[in-house]
């Protein structure tokens, strides 16, 4: 079997030339100017040295760069956004095929539909549709890609209404192994497009894809109200039957963390460790004080939940997790979030020294959960909870670096009768990275299926390093396109 793993280095000189004369975006490689910028992604922790940085100007550079790396049997990646969390954009050696530079949006508003290029931010998406008074349900930070999110599923405020982002997608462009651009949806191609939903970047590089939008605000009623961090159990005695009943019109995270620096939050409070349950409630605004009455009724310390226009709140954990700083991400998802797992998040978080680390628990369920489990390939539609356990800290306090401790919290995690099966920890791509901050991350459970019926004959361990080399990986979507699936 060809190995897919080659440093751009080992390319003869006149094949280089060549593909940078077909190439029409920038090609830039160690010692070019931008060079430095080009391999830099939003977690500053990764640092990795590519042989090339392929920056396209349009879906031909990606047929191109994929047909480069096929030919010349190269290690490579694909960067969109670059808010992958143990960094798989980047490829030490290989060809990064980057998407950033594609920022068409295009909005149908009769059809409510939009038309999103690879390499579009969140914000950007949200300003484009809520022109419309539209929004395609997506995460919860501005400046994290469009692309690796979706591909991943794509949890957000809207996730309960309108469900994840895949099951919004109605049609995608993508370039599959051999460098081919197909249009993959419910009908053509579908068992590609069953791949795309939640698959990761398994089945082939999208240059665009096709959204569902949905009717939102301008305004929300949204924001956090805090308690102090003891008060967390006798909050979610409350919270637990409120938020298992609520409309699905309310999404909301439970952020447990000390209190940032943040301009809405008061000076005093800054460091102090809280217990803070954000809302956001999409329906009509007056509606939404009688919802969330009851926690409020628990009187906050800082309540922050009013009406605001959609896009305030899409950027209210923006400098949470400001690029460059250094990341190590592990996630969890749980049935319910009980006694015993609020005490471990409380009894973690008041450990934390660091300001800037955190624990995050998505409140899922709704119309995600109404999907079939096998009808597209995310995996894990029934647990009510997402739980993030986020380690942050500076470039310069590598020494300190709390890597460890979000170590330390997921094996007490795991050994929990409500965590789920233990491959659910990495299937997320944001749960990507390990230790040694090398890219491992297991594929959904229905994506190894898969892999095991075809002739790649994958084990699990095969399918984790099979992300590190995505021509090979790629291939997959060749074969679901020939209808192997
Ligand atoms: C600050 C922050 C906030 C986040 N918030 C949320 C959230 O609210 N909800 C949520 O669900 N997730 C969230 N995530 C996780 C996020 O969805 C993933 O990290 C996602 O991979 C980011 O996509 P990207 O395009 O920015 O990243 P990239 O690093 O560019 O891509 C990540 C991986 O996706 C694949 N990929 C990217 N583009 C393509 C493409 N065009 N075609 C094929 N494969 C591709 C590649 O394997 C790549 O390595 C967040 C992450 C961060 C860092």
């Amino acid at each position: 079997m060809v190995s897919h793993d080659a440093p751009v280095s080992s390319v003869p000189a006149p094949a280089l030339r060549a593909f940078g004369e077909r190439f029409r975006g920038r090609l830039v490689g160690p010692g070019d100017e931008g060079y430095d910028e080009a391999r830099t992604i939003w977690n500053g922790a990764i640092d990795r040295r590519p042989g090339l940085v392929a920056r396209c100007s349009a879906a031909s550079d990606v047929e191109n760069a994929v047909r480069f790396a096929r030919e010349h049997d190269l290690r490579m990646s694909v960067r969109s956004g670059g808010h992958g969390v143990g960094g798989l954009a980047l490829c030490d050696d290989g060809l990064v095929v980057d998407l950033s530079g594609l920022k068409g949006i295009r909005v149908d508003e009769e059809n409510g539909l939009a038309e999103v290029e690879a390499g579009v931010t969140l914000g950007e998406l949200d300003r484009a549709t809520q022109a419309f008074g539209l929004a395609v349900p997506a995460g919860i930070v501005t400046h994290t890609g469009v692309a690796g999110l979706t591909l991943g599923g794509g949890i957000g405020w809207l996730t309960r209404k309108h469900g994840l982002s895949v099951d919004n997608l109605v049609g995608a462009d993508v370039v599959t192994a051999d460098g081919q651009l197909v249009a993959a949806s419910a009908d053509d191609h579908p068992d590609l497009f069953w791949g795309l939903r939640g698959g990761g970047g398994n089945f082939g590089v999208v240059t665009s894809f096709r959204f569902r939008a949905h009717p939102i605000g301008p305004a929300v009623l949204a924001g956090p109200m805090l308690f102090p961090l003891e008060r967390g159990p006798e909050v979610m005695q409350t919270y637990r039957g409120w938020a298992a009943e609520a409309p699905e019109e309310l999404t909301t995270v439970l952020n447990v963390r000390r209190a940032p620096a943040a301009p809405w939050i008061p000076e005093p409070l800054h460091g102090v460790p809280m217990w803070m349950v954000v809302c956001c409630w999409c329906g009509p605004v007056e509606a939404g004080d009688a919802v969330v009455q009851p926690i409020r009724a628990l009187g906050p310390i800082l309540d922050l939940c009013e009406p605001k226009p959609w896009l305030e709140h899409q950027a209210m954990f923006d400098g949470a997790v400001t690029p460059g700083w250094h990341y190590y991400w592990k996630s969890v998802e749980l049935d319910e979030l009980t006694e015993p797992a609020v005490a471990a998040i409380v009894d973690h978080v008041a450990r934390i020294t660091s300001p800037r680390s955190y624990a995050v628990a998505f409140q899922l369920g709704g119309a995600m959960s109404r999907i079939g489990e096998m009808d597209t390939a995310y995996a894990g539609r029934s647990p009510a909870f997402d739980v993030n356990i986020n380690g942050v800290w500076l470039p310069e306090e590598a020494e300190t670096s709390p890597v460890p401790a979000v170590l330390e919290y997921i094996p007490y995690r795991k050994n929990d009768a409500t965590a789920l099966r233990d491959e659910d920890f990495h299937r997320h791509p944001a749960a990507a990275d390990d230790e040694e901050g090398v890219g491992r991350v297991a594929l959904p459970h229905q994506v190894l299926a898969v892999l095991e019926d075809l002739v790649l004959g994958a084990t699990r361990d095969q399918g984790e390093v099979l992300l590190g080399h995505p021509v090979e990986v790629l291939r997959l979507g060749e074969q679901l396109l020939n209808g192997l699936h």
